[in-house]
């Protein structure tokens, strides 16, 4: 059996690899990107080609999942095509989609998805248009998407991002979410630099909750993430991500690749390893996971007291 060498100085498995393949995106989402950002040029990102290569080297390396995230991961040409030759190297696959152009890919990805994510940040048109900067009529088509995936038999959860523009409507996300039988998690929002939004704490939100729909812990979990999950007196399953929890990084398993080939240890802390230099370079694969083994080493227990990203999110991948 191959050992595994992707195992941090804590002994923690980092089997789980977050895998931008974009920082584009439709959405100028306010929590995210904001409306000023430029985009990478596309010779900078990561060809498939590339990205294969890497995935090879880290599956035998111990990488076990590959979540696809961006930017919009489904605005990358042929999508479906490097799912399913990820698929095919026998890695577990997952996508994090804000879902507008997710309902007409379903039936090609249907095979060889293992689980989607998609984000859903309100119930009212106008408010998915405030924070979203998309017009309010592209609301129904996300609906839509959830109601396509959640038929197709893909295992979907749905993610919220809370900031003040929804915090009114999260009882109705919880609603929504339960009658379809989909998980919903609530994620805390992570300051960009120089944001002056405010971050409403994960626990008024749970307060908030349990008070409208009770909640009570569950054992099981759903997926790899670091979410919590409870379930309301209708039912309804509810996970809560908190990024400033001091639990966050104790049994983290991840990994990160961003759009333009650098390997993070941390969404927070900073420290990239460029894969993509050593591939256009000429490294070996033995070369490359000798680079990767040793790197993995750095990576730190937890982030600490620092919760503000040094990059907008879309340019790392969530
Ligand atoms: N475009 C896709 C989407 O929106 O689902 C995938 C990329 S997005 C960067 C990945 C995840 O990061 C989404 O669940 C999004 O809500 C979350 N996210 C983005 N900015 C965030 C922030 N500042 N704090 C917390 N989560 C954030
Ligand atoms: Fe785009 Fe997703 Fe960021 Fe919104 S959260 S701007 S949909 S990448």
């Amino acid at each position: 059996m191959q050992k595994n060498k992707l195992i941090d100085s804590f002994g923690r498995s980092l089997y789980y690899l977050r895998l931008s393949v974009t920082d584009k995106c439709q959405f100028s989402c306010s929590y995210c990107r904001g409306v000023e950002s430029a985009f990478l040029p596309k010779r900078e990102l990561l060809t498939f080609e590339e990205i294969l290569r890497m995935s090879q080297i880290l599956k035998k390396m111990g990488t076990k999942k590959i979540r696809i995230t961006g930017g919009e991961p489904l605005l990358r040409h042929d999508i479906d095509e490097l799912l399913k030759n990820l698929h095919a190297l026998g890695i577990n696959t997952a996508l994090t989609t804000n879902g507008l152009i997710l309902k007409n890919m379903i039936p090609k990805m249907v095979n060889v998805l293992n689980s989607v994510n998609i984000s859903l940040d309100a119930i009212e048109p106008e408010t998915f248009e405030i924070i979203s900067g998309m017009p309010k009529a592209f609301h129904k088509i996300i609906i839509d998407s959830i109601i396509v995936t959640k038929k197709s038999g893909i295992p979907v959860k749905l993610n919220t991002v809370v900031i003040e523009e929804n915090e009114k409507e999260l009882v109705d996300l919880v609603d929504f979410a339960g009658a379809l039988s989909i998980p919903i998690r609530f994620i805390e929002y992570m300051k960009v630099e120089q944001s002056k939004r405010y971050s409403v704490p994960i626990d008024i939100v749970k307060e908030k909750i349990a008070k409208a729909r009770g909640l009570i812990k569950m054992k099981e979990k759903f997926g790899d993430g670091p979410a919590q999950y409870y379930k309301t007196n209708d039912g309804a399953v509810v996970g809560f991500i908190a990024y400033s929890s001091p639990h966050f990084c104790d049994a983290c398993n991840r990994l990160r690749l961003t759009p333009d080939g650098k390997l993070r240890l941390c969404l927070i802390l900073g420290g990239e390893l460029d894969l993509k230099c050593m591939l256009r370079n000429g490294f070996s694969d033995e070369k490359i996971e000798h680079k990767i083994s040793e790197f993995v080493k750095l990576k730190p227990f937890s982030h600490g007291n620092r919760q503000i990203l040094e990059k907008k999110m879309n340019s790392i991948g969530g």
